[in-house]
Parts: C-alpha cells; structure tokens; sequence
C-alpha cells in the first residue's frame, strides 16, 4: 500500500488553492482538493465577479444621466433587482462550473466537504474519511469581521449582500476599506438611499492620501452620505426595518446595515494547533517567503496568510508553491509594486507607494493633473479625474502612480508594467501620447508640484 493517499491536498476551492491544485496535478502530482461551499471561492462566488458585475450595472444611471448633454433624450429609467441578481447568479454558476471541470480535466479529485488537518500528515473531511497525504496546502482565505456590536446579527456582510431578495430602499453600510466603498457606489448608483459611516478620519486607508480625499469628496459629490469619525451604536429591529444609532448622535432607520468592517484569515478550528501550524495574532497562518509554515510539509497561500488579500496575488503564490514543490524551482511570490484597482465611483487604478509613505523614505517629485476629462464638458458633470507619479528624485524612477476616474483600473495595469519595469520620469516623458484620452496625461505632466 501507498504511503500516503495524496502527494497534495489542498484546503480551499478558492483563487489560491485551484491554481496550486492545477499546476501540481499537471507536474504529476496526485492531488485532491476539498471545497466546504462552492468552487472559485470569495472571488468567483462572493467577491470580485459578482461585485464588477454590480458595479457595472450600477453604473448606468450615470450614463443615463450624462447622455442628455449629448443630445440623447432618455426616458425615465427604471431598474429591476431581481433581474440583476438572477442574470449575476447565472453567471456565477457557469464560472464554478468552469473551475470545477479544468480541476477535473487536470485529475484533481474534488471533495466537496469541509476539511480539517489531524496532523501534519492526515486530513479528515466532516464526513469521517481520512487522508494520509505527502503535502496539504491551506488556501481557506478569509472571511467579513463582524464587531462585537448590540444587534449585528440584524446585519449584513459581503457575504450576503449579493443574495438580498430585495434591493434596500436605505442601507447603512458600516467600514470605510475599499469593500465598504464600492458597495456605497453600487447601492448609490442603483438608486438606493446610502449612508455610509466609518469611524476614522478618511476612507480606503493604505492609499494615497489625496486619491481618498478626492474619492471620499466625489462619493459624497455623486449623493452618498458619508461621514468619518463616526461609529455604530447599536441596531434594532424595528416594524419599519432597522433602526441604527451611531456615535454622532444620529438614530437612522434603514431597511438593511452592511458590515463592511474588514476580514479574518478562515483559521478557526482548522486543526492547525493539532498539526502544530504557527499563526499570528489575527488567526494568520505564519509563512515563509516559499509559503511555508512552521510545519514542513504544511503550506498555506492567499488571505488566509494575510500578506496581500487580492485575487491575483493568491494565484501567483499558488503558483510559485507548485513550482517550489512539484517542478524542483524555488519560487517566491513577488509582492512588490502590485497594482490594484478600487471599484469606487469614481474608480481609483494604483500602483507603487502614495505620496506620504514615499516621503519617509527619501526624497521625491510628485506629479500631479487634476482636471475635468473630456466626456464632462458635454455631459456636464462636475467631476475631476486626478493623476499623480510619485517620482523617487535620486534614481528619477516612478515609484507611485495614482490615477481617480473613468477606466483607472485598464489604465493602471500598463502603468503597472513601467513601474515594474523602473521606468523613469524621463521614460515616460519620452512616450508620445495617445490623444485624444485622459491616459495622455500621465505622459504629459511636465512639472513637479511645488513643495509646501
Ligand atoms: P478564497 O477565494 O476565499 O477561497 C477559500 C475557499 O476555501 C473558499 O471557497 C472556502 O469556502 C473554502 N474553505 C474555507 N475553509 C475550508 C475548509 N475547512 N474546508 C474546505 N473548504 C474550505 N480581490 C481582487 O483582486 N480584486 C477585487 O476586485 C476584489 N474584490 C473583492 C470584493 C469582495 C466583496 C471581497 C470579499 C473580496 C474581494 N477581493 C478582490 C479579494 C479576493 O476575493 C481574495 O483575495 C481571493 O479570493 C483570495 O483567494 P484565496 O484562494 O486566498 O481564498
């Protein structure tokens, strides 16, 4: 009899997990993946897919809205959630269809159970079988933090959001990371009334501080009630909907509160005591740069390591386990300069560092456009779309680039290249640009702004 049942067994259907399963059953590994809910994970079921597809059809009342400025006359438009939620379910069942059969097709066993680890070497599903494998690999992600807060349970989370049978009149959304945001502009352009709280002084920490300033000012711009240095009370459950009070002494009725307030690594009762995995103090399994846990033969990718919580990322360490492990090639994951795009409307395409964590570092350039795009002079809109490249002033190198508006995310993935690449200021100078495009801008910025 074989020593162990499995080379690999990956913990987790998601982004991370299906990547490493794939590439290591195509390197002759004999691999099984176990699934405790639907494959393609947060990204494919209840993150970035369903949500894109929401913001787009969000985006629609603006359009509706601006064409009038183009001669357009529309009638008065109306918007049908169930219509959406089944057209965004239809499409998340063809995706998971996708990602189990290219398991299938590469011959990984699906389990579709939860799993835990008994020890370094042997899983067990909760339907009582046992697994001795060579290799587990935990790519189990992350999941919505709910506070500690009187009547949470009446809440929502990311997690339900995309199932509501009704469109909220009035929602409350909780939280002021990326995740919040963009469900405040999803909610705000389907029509839905959207007050918004987070109890710090600015949304979308982590960003360049201007890029949130001017999105936080647009968000409110566009009819998002948006406050910050504001907290949750508590929530009720009232005949009318929820009654939320907050710490500005507000009492608002709402029909749904989303709790947007951050994610935790899916680590609870996972067995990693009993394997002896060393976690850190959010419940994040310790790797190293291979991904690697404390334990040799147990490694872990994506959210549940907590390193860089993006899809991308989660597959490339997925990759570079199955490289290191089954084709003989130490590789690592490389965090560096990952660009990323937030769907907030307006939408914000980054890469690199933002101005003020540029400048602890060394001295620096910024370069700065802020101007109406080109669409707006007829549209009539009264929104700005801002750029900036934080330039490091020894090397000249580009080192940040910031872009807030319409096709910010296409936009930052080229950026992205150059700024990977070390392109200079001079490098970007020396390309023509394309016009007529708010792109064009990035090249064209001559002179760095004036320090204050
Ligand atoms: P996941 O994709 O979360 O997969 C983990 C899987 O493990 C899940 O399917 C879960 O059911 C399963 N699982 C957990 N425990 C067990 C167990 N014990 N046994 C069996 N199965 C188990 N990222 C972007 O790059 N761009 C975006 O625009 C973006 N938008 C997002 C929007 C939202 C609302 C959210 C919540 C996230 C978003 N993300 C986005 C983040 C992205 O979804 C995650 O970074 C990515 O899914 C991480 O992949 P993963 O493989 O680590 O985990």
């Amino acid at each position: 009899m074989a020593e162990f049942d499995y080379d690999l067994f990956v913990i987790g259907g998601g982004s991370g997990g299906v990547r490493a399963a794939r590439m290591s059953a195509t390197y002759g590994a004999k691999v099984a993946v176990a699934e405790e809910f639907r494959y393609g994970g947060t990204c494919v079921i209840r993150g970035c897919v369903p949500k894109k597809l929401m913001v787009y059809a969000s985006s629609y009342s603006e359009h509706f809205e601006d064409a009038a400025g183009f001669g357009w006359s529309v009638p008065e438009p109306s918007f049908d959630w169930p219509s959406l939620i089944a057209a965004k379910d239809a499409e998340i069942a063809r995706l998971e269809g996708i990602y189990r059969r290219n398991l299938e097709n590469a011959d990984v066993t699906l389990y579709d159970h939860r799993a835990v680890l008994e020890d370094p070497h042997t899983i067990a599903l909760d339907d009582g079988r046992r697994f001795r494998v060579r290799h587990i690999l935990i790519a189990t992600g992350g999941t919505p933090y709910v506070p500690p807060k009187t009547g949470a349970e009446h809440a929502i989370t990311s997690n339900e959001v995309f199932h509501l049978e009704e469109q909220p009149k009035r929602i409350l959304i909780v939280g002021g990371g990326y995740v919040a945001c963009e469900f405040a502009g999803i909610f705000n352009g389907l029509g839905t009334e959207v007050f918004q709280i987070y109890r710090s002084d600015q949304v979308l920490r982590g960003f360049d501080r201007e890029v949130r300033d001017h999105v936080a000012d647009a968000m409110r711009a566009r009819g998002i009630d948006l406050r910050v240095n504001e907290e949750l009370g508590e929530i009720k459950k009232t005949n009318a909907g929820l009654v939320a009070t907050t710490s500005g002494g507000r009492t608002l009725e709402v029909d749904q509160v989303m709790l947007a307030t951050g994610r935790v690594p899916n680590t609870a009762d996972l067995g990693l005591d009993e394997a002896g995995v060393a976690v850190g103090r959010h419940g994040e399994v310790l790797v190293d740069d291979y991904s690697q846990t404390s334990v040799p033969s147990i490694y872990a990718v994506g959210d549940v390591t907590d390193r860089l919580a993006l899809t991308p990322v989660a597959i490339r360490e997925g990759a570079a386990f199955a490289e290191t492990v089954f084709n003989a090639e130490p590789t690592r994951a490389d965090h560096e300069d990952v660009a990323t795009a937030i769907f907030t409307q307006p939408e914000i395409g980054t890469v690199g560092v933002g101005e003020d964590e540029a400048r602890k570092n060394g001295p620096i350039d910024v370069y700065r456009a802020s101007f109406r795009a080109m669409v707006h002079t007829l549209s009539g809109r009264d929104e700005r779309m801002l750029m900036k490249l934080i330039v490091a002033r020894d090397s000249q190198r580009v080192i940040g680039c910031h872009i807030v508006g319409h096709g910010a995310g296409e936009m930052v993935q080229l950026a992205a290249v150059a700024v990977k690449m070390g392109a200079t200021k001079a490098d970007f100078d020396r390309t023509v640009a394309v016009h007529p495009t708010a792109a064009e801008e990035l090249v064209t910025m001559r002179e760095p702004v004036a320090e204050t």
